[in-house]
């Protein structure tokens, strides 16, 4: 039996042949035999910048960085703004990355339980019990990862209010699956009443635009804060190969036509996956409302049995199982902070979807409470 992952972040699109073209024409011209502008490139930066400008935020090219994927536009955030001790405040589950991420950098990470319940809901109160002196940035994903929620302009209003009272606080919002949401509309915080020069987004081509490799993200702050990135950047890796940001660019020009067919695909998927969990009922979820991943709770398993009697602990222990009997892939929750859940991508092809849910029913029904 072939392994089916649905554990990885990576979207099954090929790359738009408009950005793969762009890349073709820029190398050609040797575009890339240059140092490109450390900032990124100008048609690129302004690009970025239109976007948001139509969505009711002023702003301009000094305003964004082009950085090494948005994992970098991160590490940049985190490396110029975090001093020793200072408290990241991320609501759970998170992505894993921001765990990786901390590693190398002065903060620490302090969680922010949001529950399935509550459909992954931060409330006003629970953040503002959270926040303290200590707290510098506030970091959250809107679409999520893991759990596809995507925040509505009063609730971000909402955590911007509490945000104001607290002077030394980063309001840093990762917006990397910001086009891919199935019908809520997504809302950068940028377009929303109370930003202030601590509010910060960072977003990317990496799910989009099915682009990971290419590895281009962004950062948007005013352009003060941006030429501090900037300073970071320059004294580090050096800004990325203008040749990867032509593809970029051409991808963001012509997402009018690349989106729409992107997304009826993963709605249909993510309408397949509803259906096939609904076959389960000892299977929670919350149908996502963005990005690509179901992150349904199978606590109903933990502590059952397989069939060849080991137990069946935690989240790990699942998708071990799941991955040694039935040869299928799920990211374990205990990875985002959520025990008893799995995330599953549906950025695959519709039939190993189709295969990929027999095999979970298959495997669940095998395990004994
Ligand atoms: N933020 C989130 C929430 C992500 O899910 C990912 C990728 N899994 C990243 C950032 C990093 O993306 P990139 O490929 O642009 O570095």
């Amino acid at each position: 039996m072939h392994l089916i992952n649905l554990a990885s972040g990576l979207s099954y699109f090929p790359t738009p042949e408009k950005a793969t073209a762009a890349a073709t024409i820029a190398l050609a011209a040797d575009v890339n035999g240059k140092y490109g502008p450390m900032e990124g490139i100008t048609e690129l930066r302004t690009a970025i910048a239109e976007r948001y400008t139509a969505e009711g935020v002023v702003t301009g090219a000094a305003q964004i960085l082009i950085t090494p994927g948005s994992k970098m536009a991160l590490f940049n955030l985190f490396s110029v703004l975090l001093r020793h001790g200072d408290e990241v405040v991320v609501p759970t589950p998170f992505w894993f990355g921001f765990e990786e991420l901390m590693k190398y950098s002065k903060g620490k990470l302090v969680p922010l339980p949001t529950t399935l319940e509550s459909n992954y809901t931060l409330t006003p109160e629970a953040l503002r019990s959270t926040l303290s002196d200590r707290s510098r940035i506030l970091l959250l994903t809107n679409p999520g990862n893991p759990t596809g929620r995507v925040y509505t302009k009063p609730e971000l209003e909402a955590i911007l209010d509490v945000a104001a009272d607290f002077p030394n606080l980063y309001v840093l919002s990762d917006e990397i699956y910001d086009f891919v949401t199935y019908g809520s509309p997504f809302t950068s915080i940028l377009s929303c009443e109370g930003t202030t020069e601590r509010t910060v987004v960072v977003g990317g081509i990496s799910k989009t635009f099915a682009m990971a490799g290419w590895r281009v993200g962004y950062i948007v702050g005013t352009p003060d804060l941006i030429s501090r990135f900037l300073d970071f950047q320059a004294s580090t890796e050096g800004g990325i190969s203008p040749l990867l940001q032509h593809a970029a660019l051409a991808a963001i020009e012509a997402r009018a036509a690349i989106l729409p067919p992107m997304l009826q695909a993963l709605d249909q998927n993510r309408q397949l996956v509803k259906e096939k969990l609904g076959l389960i009922p000892q299977v929670r979820y919350v149908l996502p409302q963005g990005a690509y991943y179901f992150f349904p709770d199978f606590s109903y398993y933990i502590n059952s049995s397989t069939p060849t009697g080991e137990k069946i602990a935690t989240s790990t222990d699942l998708c071990r199982y799941l991955k040694e009997t039935v040869a299928l892939e799920l990211a374990p929750g205990d990875k985002f902070r959520a025990p008893g859940h799995a995330r599953m991508s549906f950025a695959v092809e519709q039939e190993v979807l189709e295969e990929a849910m027999q095999r979970l029913i298959h495997a669940l029904h095998q395990l004994q409470n």
